[in-house]
């Protein structure tokens, strides 16, 4: 089984663009510094609903993305709540839509890890591994990664029948079994949508109630070859080379269970859809977060540091949607100008 990356630049048409790094001395002549009015860590919907609203009010924008656009909604397949999507709409289109509108209104996305920064100062500077940037005001938007079980042999077989994309990966399940692991929106969302791939899906949850939306379990419900095992953890998966079983643990009885692939299949999946951690250690010490590591903002996404912002999943927040995504980060841009005309 390959693990590819979800939606390749070409095609989310996206621009990837040469850095414009800060000044560098040569031959004894100071090059100007370019200072950007907005720098946005993060191109998922709420980095480019910030880059839209801002480029827009006709800032100077730029956003990085150190994969490719999108975040965690281009590995979801059905779009089914943000308000006016198509009913065809599927993550990698919706995104590719939100990066056009950006760069259609003048936004630069920049391919590239920001992983140090110093937001002391009036102009704020973030760095990659080769360049420094700076800019008038920064927008935070990393946003999650997925939560992993924390079993051994889990990221061994990742790729390997084990798989945190769905989207991605459900064709190399093809009549075959799967397991996924969870009881939230997503765990059962990923689990309709395998049952058009997999001869059997089984939702493993660690209660005997599913925390997932009332409207999602119901239609969950009208799925045939959808099965549950409540009460119920990975304690282990195992294989050589590829997933050739796995350990469960009911929760309360304490008994372990060895499932084994089918002997003509050789092979089983195992999605875990278990919530996400927010990417945020970079900020940690500098920035006010809680104790789960989001970043805790006021009603206008300001973090601790004058000029500094945070959007989307990485916040503290009470609903992690794409519409509280793309919400937070017009909120974010608005207020984002208000401050630079404050302090020019
Ligand atoms: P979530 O809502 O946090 O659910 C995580 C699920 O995994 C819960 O059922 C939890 O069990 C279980 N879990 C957590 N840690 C576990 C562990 N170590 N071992 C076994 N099970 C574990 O996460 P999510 O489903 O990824 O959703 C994240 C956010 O995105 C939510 O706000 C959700 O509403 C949103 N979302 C929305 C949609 C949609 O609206 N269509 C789709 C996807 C995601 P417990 O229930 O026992 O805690």
């Amino acid at each position: 089984m390959r693990h590819r990356e979800t939606g390749s630049p070409h095609l989310l048409g996206v621009s990837i663009v040469h850095a414009i790094p800060m000044s560098k001395e040569k031959k004894g002549m100071k090059l100007t510094v370019k200072i950007y009015d907005v720098i946005i860590i993060g191109a998922g919907p709420a980095g480019l609903a910030a880059g839209l609203y801002a480029s827009r009010s006709k800032l100077d924008v730029v956003l990085f993305e150190k994969k490719t656009p999108g975040g965690q909604i281009v590995i979801t397949d059905d779009i089914a709540n943000y308000p006016g999507a198509p009913a065809e709409s599927t993550g990698p289109s919706l995104i590719a839509r939100m990066v056009a509108q950006a760069e259609e209104f003048g936004a630069i996305i920049i391919k590239d890890e920001i992983i140090d920064f110093d937001f002391s100062g009036k102009v704020k500077v973030v760095k990659s591994a080769h360049d420094e940037y700076q800019a008038k005001t920064v927008i935070i938007a990393n946003g999650g990664k997925p939560k992993l079980i924390g079993c051994p042999n889990e990221q061994e077989l990742t790729g390997k029948g084990v798989s945190y994309c769905a989207t991605c990966d459900a064709d190399f399940f093809t009549d075959l079994e799967v397991f996924v692991i969870g009881g939230g929106d997503a765990a059962v969302e990923e689990a309709m949508y395998l049952t058009k791939f997999a001869r059997k899906v089984t939702i493993v949850h660690r209660r005997d109630q599913l925390r997932a939306a009332k409207s999602i379990v119901e239609k969950a419900k009208t799925f045939k070859n959808l099965e549950y095992l409540w009460d119920t953890v990975v304690e282990e998966i195992k294989g050589d080379g590829m997933v050739e079983s796995c350990v469960f643990r009911n929760v309360k009885t304490g008994d372990l269970t060895e499932h084994f692939a089918d002997e003509n299949d050789g092979t089983f999946g195992i999605f875990p859809f278990i919530g996400f951690d927010p990417v945020s250690s970079i900020y940690k010490g500098k920035l006010n977060m809680n104790d789960a590591g989001y970043i805790i903002t006021d009603e206008n996404m300001l973090t601790n540091i004058p000029g500094v912002f945070a959007a989307g999943d990485i916040r503290e927040k009470q609903l992690r949607q794409v519409v509280t995504a793309t919400a937070d980060g017009a909120i974010a841009a608005v207020a984002a100008e208000k401050y630079i005309m404050a302090n020019e």
